[in-house]
């Protein structure tokens, strides 16, 4: 073997970029995991349970993030993006961007100091807005690596040339304003893109009402406030007026088999609104779930079955039929106007708080990184694969896994990981 070249790349360090590293790092391969938020663990980290067992997901993530940290076969490069790959497989030579810190690794302790210091007070992307994080922060708490981040596009130093509280409270001389953006090459033999999706903004659709009626949420929203470390400690309440939630209505499909935004299904959402709404129910157990729903898309292994201990041990009502309208009441309750799909019959019901499960979509710069690295999208703008071998990309030596290439749950995610990996420790090895 070509010592040379018995390094594999990959891209995205959520659960199927993790597990394809972990898997990749175990048979002896030297891998690169590159993930441009400053922790790794993707969009798992920010949910609270996992169907269909119910289990916790940082409880699931949470071992591997440390496993990938301490894998002595493994790199990972935050903060990190793949900006041009050149070569051919067994022989590929990438070109890694990555961005400043401005914390020295190596010297911070996570003690939290700058962090409480900061005045700046911005959105926390991890919990989709719904809580406040300074400047200087840690991408959530069970982030790994345990380090804190600067985010100089709301920094004082940067964008005023103020402030430099950070680095008077730290003792340990952590903080580096003069890191610079960095990019190196690095000869790998395969890659593997794991870049995930993003979900889809239901703005657009104003008939639901999410960013007018402040009781309607987004399923993700949902997550990391049923999550006990999670903006409201893990209490379900309205953000409108705090007040306990006692009746929520789910809606299904939204922005998904829709002719205006995505036609696709995003297969996911049937078995996570009923997950949610069961967690809901632990937490409240006079909690009244309906969902929404056009057809009911439970396809896997037990789904059926959790559905209906859905309907029997958790008061959930499953209505089948289109939601035409959500309308905000004066007190912020909201109606939900809907037609009945068997009987034509429009009816409408009050509820407390609204979710919607929205699409998964492909992320924002799938673009940037299909044409970095030679591969083509497919018409969804997801990364193109093969019908037959939904692991194989455009290029040859290029593989990919996870909800980058279609919207799938965790367990698929997993697998398509396990097999990618296989596919790229194939051509490593026999490249000599
Ligand atoms: C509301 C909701 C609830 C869900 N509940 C469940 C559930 O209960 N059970 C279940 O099985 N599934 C659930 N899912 C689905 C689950 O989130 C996905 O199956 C899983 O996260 C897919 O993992 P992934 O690694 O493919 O993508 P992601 O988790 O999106 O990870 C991708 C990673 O790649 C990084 N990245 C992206 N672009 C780049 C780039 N250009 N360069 C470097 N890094 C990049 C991202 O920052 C991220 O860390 C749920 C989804 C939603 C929206
Ligand atoms: S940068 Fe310094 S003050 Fe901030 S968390 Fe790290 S060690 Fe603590
Ligand atoms: S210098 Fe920037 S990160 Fe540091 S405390 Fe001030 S605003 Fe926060």
């Amino acid at each position: 073997m070509n010592e040379k070249n018995k390094a594999a790349l990959v891209i995205g360090a959520g659960i199927a970029g993790i597990q394809a590293s972990l898997d990749l790092g175990d048979m002896g391969i030297q891998v690169h995991l590159v993930e441009q938020r400053p922790c790794i663990g993707g969009r798992m980290a920010q949910l609270d349970k996992t169907f269909p067992t119910n289990d916790c997901s940082i409880c699931i993530l949470a071992p591997k993030l440390s496993d990938c940290a301490r894998h002595p076969n493994i790199t990972l490069h935050t903060l990190s993006e793949v900006v041009g790959l050149e070569g051919i497989p067994g022989n590929f030579e990438v070109t890694i961007l990555q961005h400043p810190r401005y914390v020295d690794l190596d010297k911070c302790i996570n003690c939290g100091d700058c962090v409480e210091n900061c005045p700046v007070s911005v959105d926390d992307e991890f919990n989709v807005g719904l809580k406040k994080r300074s400047a200087i922060y840690l991408d959530y708490l069970q982030g790994i690596p345990a380090k804190v981040t600067i985010d100089d596009s709301v920094c004082l130093h940067f964008i005023q040339g103020i402030c430099g509280i950070c680095k008077k409270v730290c003792d340990k001389e952590a903080i580096d304003y003069e890191q610079k953006e960095e990019i190196f090459n690095l000869n790998v033999g395969a890659v593997i893109v794991a870049t995930g999706y993003d979900p889809f903004d239901p703005t657009p659709l104003q008939n639901f009402g999410y960013g007018s009626a402040s009781n309607v949420i987004t399923a993700l929203e949902l997550e990391r406030i049923i999550c006990a470390s999670g903006p409201t400690d893990g209490h379900l309440i309205r953000p409108s007026d705090g007040r306990t939630v006692k009746k929520i209505a789910f809606i299904q499909c939204v922005g998904s088999r829709d002719k205006n935004y995505n036609k696709y299904c995003s297969s996911i959402c049937c078995m996570y609104t009923t997950k949610e709404a069961m967690v809901a129910y632990e937490h409240d157990n006079e909690l009244e779930t309906k969902i929404f729903y056009i057809d009911m898309r439970a396809g896997g292994k037990h789904f059926r079955k959790y559905l209906k201990r859905g309907e029997e041990e958790y008061n959930i009502t499953y209505v089948k039929g289109s939601v035409g309208e959500i309308r905000e009441d004066e007190d912020q309750n909201l109606i939900v106007i809907y037609e009945v799909s068997n009987t034509g019959e429009v009816k409408s019901e009050r509820f407390d708080m609204v979710v919607l499960a929205t699409s998964i979509i492909p992320k924002q710069d799938a673009d940037k990184v299909a044409k970095s690295l030679g591969i083509e999208r497919d018409k969804y703008n997801f990364i193109k694969t093969l019908p037959h071998a939904p692991m194989i990309t455009t290029r040859e030596g290029v593989y990919a896994c996870g909800c980058c290439h279609e919207p799938m749950d965790i367990p698929n995610s997993v697998v398509e990981a396990s097999s990618a990996a296989a596919l790229a420790a194939e051509v490593i090895r026999s490249s000599k």
